[in-house]
C-alpha cells in the first residue's frame, strides 16, 4: 500500500512506525507550516523535508518520497521559481545517479494549486505547472475545502489554458476530490486523489466513489498533517473496500499501482 499524500514534518516520530506496519511507502509534500515571510522560509521548509524527514521516517522503517512546491497558502512576497527549480533539478540528478540502487527522493511538484483563486495564486500555480512539464515531473494539485466546486472548475480552466502536453496531464493529480468534483475531472486525462481524513472523505465515501467509477486514475491518501488526521486512512479504507465487496484488482490499483505508475516508484 502507498499513502500518496502526507505531511510527515507535522507528525511525531512514533507515527512512522505505525504507518510502516501497513505501507510500502508514503509521499510527503511541501505545504504551509509557517508564515511565508520570504523565500528563505520556503528554503528552510524544503531543507527540513529533504534533510530531516526522509531519515526520520527511514529510521522507523517507512520509505518516504518527496514532492516540493509552493502551496497556495505559502506564497512569499518575494516569490521566485529559480530556487524550486534548483531543488527539483538536484533531486532528479540524485535519482539518476542512484538509479541502480533503486534510490530516489524527488518524485513530483507539490502540493501546488489554488485556495482563494487570487490573481497571485493563479500565476504561481501556472508557473509551477510549467516547471512540472519542463522537468517531466508529476504535479499534485490542492483543491480547497471552501468553494471546492468553483475552485476545481477554475483549476481545470487554468490547466486547459496552458495547453500542456497530454503526458503532463496524465501525470497530474487533482487532490481532495469529492463526489461533487469527481464528475468534472473524470472526463479529462488527469488523476483524482481521494483523501480519507476526518474533515474530508470517510472511508465509506471513498468506497462509494470507487464502486461508482471503478479504480482507474484514483489514488488513496490520508493527507496526514497538523489537522485532525487518520494516519492509517489508507489501510482502513482498503479494509472497508474488502468488506464491501470491491474487486481486489481495483483495490490494488487505487491503493498501490496508480501511485506507483504516476510517480514512477520502485516499490
Ligand atoms: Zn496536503
Amino acid at each position: 500500500m502507498i499513502d500518496s499524500h502526507i505531511h510527515s514534518d507535522t507528525r511525531p516520530y512514533e507515527d512512522f512506525e505505525n504507518m510502516a506496519m501497513y505501507l510500502d511507502c508514503a509521499i510527503t509534500l511541501a505545504h504551509d507550516p509557517l508564515k511565508p515571510y520570504s523565500m528563505d522560509v520556503i528554503r528552510a521548509h524544503f531543507d527540513r523535508i529533504i534533510y530531516n524527514e526522509i531519515e526520520r521516517a527511514n529510521k522507523n522503517g517507512l520509505k518516504l518520497f518527496v514532492c516540493l512546491g509552493i502551496h497556495p497558502r505559502m506564497i512569499p512576497p518575494d516569490v521566485n521559481y529559480n530556487m524550486l527549480r534548483e531543488y527539483l533539478k538536484r533531486g532528479i540528478k540524485y535519482n539518476k545517479k542512484n538509479i541502480n540502487k533503486n534510490e530516489k527522493y524527488i518524485v513530483g511538484v507539490g502540493e501546488i494549486g489554488l485556495e482563494k483563486c487570487t490573481r497571485e495564486e493563479i500565476e504561481v500555480f501556472e508557473e509551477q505547472l510549467i516547471i512540472a512539464q519542463e522537468l517531466n515531473l508529476p504535479a499534485v494539485v490542492h483543491t480547497p475545502r471552501r468553494n471546492k466546486k468553483e475552485t476545481t472548475k477554475t483549476i481545470l480552466e487554468v490547466i486547459n489554458s496552458l495547453g500542456l502536453h497530454k503526458d503532463t496531464e496524465k501525470h497530474m493529480i487533482i487532490e481532495h476530490c469529492t463526489k461533487e468534483t469527481v464528475p468534472m475531472i473524470y472526463d479529462t486525462n488527469m488523476n483524482m486523489g481521494l483523501t480519507v481524513q476526518p474533515s474530508k472523505l470517510t472511508p465509506m465515501d471513498a468506497v462509494k466513489i470507487v464502486k461508482e467509477y471503478g479504480g482507474e486514475r484514483f489514488l488513496l491518501n490520508s493527507d496526514s498533517s497538523s489537522a485532525p488526521s487518520n494516519i492509517l486512512g489508507v489501510p482502513k479504507t482498503v479494509l472497508k473496500m474488502k468488506i464491501n465487496g470491491v474487486d481486489s484488482n481495483i483495490i490494488k490499483m487505487i491503493s498501490h499501482n496508480n501511485a506507483k505508475n504516476i510517480f514512477r516508484l520502485d516499490v
